[in-house]
């Protein structure tokens, strides 16, 4: 099972006339059993990619292919792709395992083969002693289970996710990774989730597309986007912090993290002032205006170490830690 999505592009014109660009070539792949995160801020199309690719919105140009079939003309219902959404809405007046068959029988599906299919899937998500409860009894991450579990309950080919775990707190947050994880490593389909939150991104996905402005800039492991970002632009939106970026000689730009910027009391390094301090858990999150700059720099550093506001002090870093853009 693999989804395909081949120089999709949309164009959406509001009201005035305005025209916005929401999807501008984009290619993506997601491969059988994988979990692509697609991560990037408001309004840079991540929706509309999920739509398109469920058929809930039509292309102006480019093809979606699912195991290798395309699926550009086919509407929603013979798509074969469940869609989750953040508000995992719930019927309330049907229990559990009614919620999760409805659309199966919807469909057509025989009562005992729906039956039998809701038990199996409950099985694989932990469901089953939930399965007689009422909606209004179940706490928020059930409801989100139960929620996946009526989207799984179809065998879909691709399982997209829209922002699922926006609107729940981080405890249960990262309770609900490990869930999705779950799902995808039981069913085995591909998945696309979509969030603008970065450490969801880097915690959940076997690959990210880093999106902007209707474009995919990058697409690779967590890892390896955090590790060699391929422009400025992913350096500022990926990780934990934006990267800091100063303008170097010949239109190169040099990047560094803030977690590995070190702010020293003496030696070599570029001197500056420091700005301010922020407490950050373990750590304080500290600006520096470097001499002569127009942009202060941050730096994460422990708590011991961390200089006071006006403090002079020296940025330095290690040649391996020093990334190299086009300023283009
Ligand atoms: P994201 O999911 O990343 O927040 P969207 O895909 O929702 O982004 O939107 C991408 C861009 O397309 C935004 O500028 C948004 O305002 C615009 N857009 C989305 N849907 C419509 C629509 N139906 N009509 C007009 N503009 C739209």
């Amino acid at each position: 099972m693999s989804l395909v999505v081949e120089g999709a592009r949309k164009e959406f014109v509001a009201r005035r006339g305005a025209r916005v660009l929401a999807l501008d070539g984009v290619d993506l792949e997601a491969k059988p059993g994988e979990l692509l995160v697609v991560v990037g801020p408001s309004g840079s199309g991540k929706s509309t990619l999920l739509r398109a690719v469920a058929g809930l919105e039509s292309l102006d140009a480019g093809r979606v292919l699912i195991d290798d079939r395309d699926v550009t003309g086919v509407p929603a219902g013979r798509r074969d792709v469940a869609l989750v959404f953040q508000e995992a809405a719930l019927f309330p007046h049907l229990r559990v395992a009614a919620n999760i068959g409805i659309g199966e029988r919807a469909r057509g599906t025989r009562r005992r083969e729906v039956e039998t299919r809701v038990r199996e899937v409950a099985r694989a998500l932990d469901l089953e002693p939930l399965l007689g409860r009422m909606p209004d009894e179940l706490s928020g991450g059930e409801r989100q289970r139960v929620a996946l579990a009526r989207a799984m309950v179809r065998s879909p080919r691709v399982c997209l996710l829209d922002e699922p775990l926006a609107s729940v707190d981080t405890e249960l947050r990262l309770r609900m990774r490990a869930e999705i994880r779950a799902v995808q490593r039981s069913f085995g389909v591909p998945m696309v989730h979509v969030t603008h939150d970065q450490a969801e991104a880097m915690a959940l996905g076997d690959r990210v597309a880093v999106m902007a402005a209707g474009r995919v800039l990058q697409c690779d492991t967590p890892a390896e986007v955090y590790a060699r970002p391929a422009t400025a632009a992913v350096a500022r939106s990926f990780g934990p912090l934006p990267m800091n970026l100063l303008p170097a000689a010949d239109g190169v730009i040099l990047g560094v993290r803030p977690e590995r910027l070190r702010v020293c009391r003496e030696g070599r390094g570029r001197p500056g002032s420091v700005v301010a301090v922020e407490p950050s858990g373990e750590e304080c999150l500290v600006r520096v205006l470097p001499d002569g700059a127009e942009q202060d720099l941050l730096a994460r550093v422990p708590w011991a170490d961390a200089p006071h506001p006006g403090e002079r002090v020296v940025l330095a870093w290690r040649p391996e830690d020093e990334h190299r853009f086009d300023a283009a």
